[in-house]
């Protein structure tokens, strides 16, 4: 397993935006780890159209914090 840190994509609310309730990625942002390998699309809107598939443990300029549940 790979620990995602704040900064890269695992902890990015462009992470998967699309299926945002998928339980694999709910998962991954709850743990702060993810699978050797996990892989989903950026939804950012510059990256979007592109259907960039990046890494839990990238990361780029564009990251926007998720949200935390109140
Ligand atoms: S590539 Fe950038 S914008 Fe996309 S999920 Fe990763 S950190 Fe977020």
């Amino acid at each position: 397993m790979l620990k995602i840190t704040d900064g890269q994509c695992g902890k990015c609310t462009h992470f998967g935006e699309h299926h945002a309730a998928d339980n694999g990625l709910v998962q991954i942002r709850v743990s702060g780890q993810a699978p050797e390998g996990y892989t989903d699309e950026c939804g950012h809107p510059k990256l979007e159209s592109l259907h960039l598939r990046v890494a839990a443990n990238s990361g780029c300029d564009g990251y926007s914090p998720i949200a935390k549940a109140s």
